[in-house]
């Protein structure tokens, strides 16, 4: 399995518009980031985890000409509001795009991207078909297992494939949905900043979820300016974790 990063960045990506500070100056590419989405490669299948406003850029710049299906966190805009740039892909395959998530995601969905779904038959629309999942299912010969967390009081999705869990924007998660990561090789999780945030874990609260949890290596996402550059606050990381970064690529 390979895993590529197609984004680390917060909802406003790094750097952000207008701003003066030192990780938004940065000349190191690992403090540019787009927001937040990854790509899993396996058994010949695509999986991408959210289509957020970068993924034409992510696509291109990473060479995607194929997506199998798409996993969805949560219907905030950061995670989903690239959804039309997958009609370049239903041109390319000639079929729907299956996406998964959960009831609060496809509700979302189809309200806030009604022209999708309401069957009007226009050729240029994506042709995207959205299923709810809350438990462990099979598609294309992929087993996923869903994690239930909580970001802030929406409730919202994270993933496991064999040994690679992935969970973004989460603040609290339940004893028993830890568990399900448990043993998995790598594990990536959100860590905004440095300061306290209401919805999203800061770099002290994603660490202490992490010592919780057996996992062998650990990669923070959804990254904000406030969190520092990043060679300095690599530095500081525990052994087994790591700040990921745009294009970085990690095989299981
Ligand atoms: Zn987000
Ligand atoms: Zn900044
Ligand atoms: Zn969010």
């Amino acid at each position: 399995m390979r895993i590529t990063f197609l984004g680390t960045g917060t909802s406003q990506g790094v750097p952000v518009i207008g701003c003066e500070c030192e990780v938004c100056k940065s000349v190191n590419k690992k403090d540019k980031r787009l927001r937040s989405s990854v790509l899993i490669e396996e058994d010949d299948k695509n999986i991408i985890i959210d289509t957020g406003p970068d993924l034409r850029q992510q696509s291109l710049k990473n060479n995607i000409c194929k997506i199998d299906f798409v996993l969805y966190t949560h219907a905030h805009r950061d995670h989903v509001s690239g959804i039309d740039e997958l009609r370049s892909f239903n041109f390319i395959q000639k079929e729907e795009i299956h996406g998964f998530g959960n009831k609060e995601l496809v509700n979302q969905l189809k309200n806030d991207y009604s022209y999708i779904f309401q069957n009007q038959n226009y050729p240029g629309l994506p042709k995207v078909d959205l299923e709810i999942v809350n438990k462990i299912f099979t598609y294309k010969g992929i087993e996923v297992i869903p994690i239930q967390a909580f970001h802030h009081k929406l409730k919202i999705l994270g993933y496991r494939i064999k040994d690679f869990t992935y969970l973004t924007d989460v603040k609290t998660l339940e004893e028993n949905e830890l568990k399900k990561i448990n043993g998995s090789k790598v594990l990536v999780i959100n860590c905004l900043q440095i300061k306290e945030h209401i919805s999203h874990l800061n770099l002290e609260e994603a660490l202490e979820l992490v010592d919780k949890i057996e996992v062998e290596k650990v990669y923070f996402t959804h990254i904000s300016h406030n969190l520092g550059l990043y060679d300095k606050i690599e530095s500081i990381l525990p052994r087994k974790v790591n700040l990921a970064y745009d294009t970085l690529k990690v095989e299981l």
